[in-house]
């Protein structure tokens, strides 16, 4: 059906290879479409380090955008030629947690993401006639992907590719935090754990939810200043601040009334706990080795605190995506910023390789080129 340039993953470790894949025919219920844009993510590079296993070779990528360029079977509300942004949490809509509202734990994405397939348990991506595996059910580090009609959402026509993308991970992730998962009330304090893009996106979130002191926490200058454009008023976390202090001196000696923890390392976490006050809401964002021991000082989780995790900022990306696409066109959402580097497919391990070293903040691969034009 189509082949296409695709960044391969063969081995933990390994640079990616850039090979040509294959889509060969579409099932009921996807969606092929022509990734114009896709963001690398700390997931990404968890999956080449190896601290998040999967099974390979696979295409990595899970924050995409493009175009509609065919439909399977039976599709409804998408159309060719639509402008999408792909969901890394597709739902199938009628399984036990689909029919809680709790569409993030569905149960045959649950199932079938750890092992590299769609949610119908099988793969549509070959290299060389051998099979390759999708990752997050989305695939975008390449030319094409074949996603379920759920994972594609449409979104206004006038948002740029490379802006869009970023709507399908760490945007949703921290604006969603602010807005969905706690959501922040007007006025309140909020401390966010780790500036990287989506510590910032839950510092705007909390803006746009009418938060009345933002706090920003990070060790790099660099980041601290970034997070004041995004909306912080107050920003600590330098090797010699002590943050704690910083930030009940900020909130009348209680401590923040939501922490956001962005950071992802042990760190983080802990001093989440110590920093939200009584009867605040924590949530975590980040994410360490899945087989890492945590630890906490028992006493500060105690003082009725809400402890959170969170994946993808409570998405409803059909609700969520337009909106947030909306935001950005209406200047309310900063998502220009966001972007550090734009780079051709071909150059992807430079993306990676800049994120290992911590510079930056989102790298955007453009798979057709700088302009982002059809060919
Ligand atoms: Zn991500
Ligand atoms: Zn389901």
């Amino acid at each position: 059906m189509v082949e296409f340039d695709a960044a391969i993953l063969h081995k933990v470790g390994q640079p990616l290879e850039m090979a040509r894949a294959r889509i060969d025919h579409l099932e009921a219920g996807d969606v092929l479409v022509r990734i114009m844009a896709s963001g690398l993510c700390h997931t990404d590079l968890e999956v080449i380090e190896g601290s998040l296993p999967y099974p390979m070779p696979i295409i990595l990528g899970h924050e995409g955008a493009g175009v509609v360029e065919a439909l399977g079977a039976g599709v409804e509300g998408l159309k060719i030629g639509d402008h999408v942004v792909c969901s890394w949490n597709p739902h199938c809509g009628h399984c036990f947690y689909c029919e809680r509202d709790q569409p993030i734990l569905c149960e045959p994405f649950t199932r079938h993401q750890p092992r590299g397939h769609l949610l119908d348990g099988r793969s549509r991506l070959s290299c060389a006639a051998a099979p390759l595996h999708h990752f997050s059910v989305v695939s975008s580090h390449a030319q094409y992907a074949v996603v379920p009609h759920s994972g594609a959402i449409r979104v206004p026509r006038e948002i740029p590719f490379d802006r869009a993308c970023l709507i399908g991970c760490g945007v949703m992730t921290g604006v969603g935090v602010a807005t969905r998962v706690a959501p922040v009330q007007p006025g309140a304090s909020v401390a966010v754990i780790g500036c990287g893009a989506v510590g910032l996106n839950a510092i705007q979130g909390a803006g746009l939810a009418g938060a009345g002191t933002i706090i920003a926490i990070d060790r790099a200058k660099g980041r601290q200043d970034l997070a004041r454009t995004f909306g912080a008023d107050l920003t600590t976390g330098a090797p010699a601040d002590d943050v704690a202090a910083v930030v009940k001196e900020a909130t009348g000696g209680r401590g923040a009334d939501y922490v956001f923890e962005a950071a992802g390392n042990a760190q983080g976490f802990r001093l989440g706990s110590e920093i939200v006050r009584p009867g605040g809401h924590l949530v975590f964002l980040g994410k360490v080795n899945i087989a890492q021991d945590v630890s906490f000082r028992w006493g500060a989780l105690m003082g009725e605190k809400k402890i959170t995790r969170s994946s993808y900022g409570g998405a409803r990306p059909q609700r969520d995506f337009p909106w947030l696409a909306r935001c950005y066109l209406e200047g309310k959402l900063k998502l220009d910023e966001l972007i550090t580097a734009r780079l051709p497919l071909a150059r992807i391990n430079e993306g990676f390789a800049a994120m290992r070293r911590g510079e930056g903040i989102r790298t955007v691969v453009l798979p057709w080129g700088e302009q982002g034009e059809l060919a």
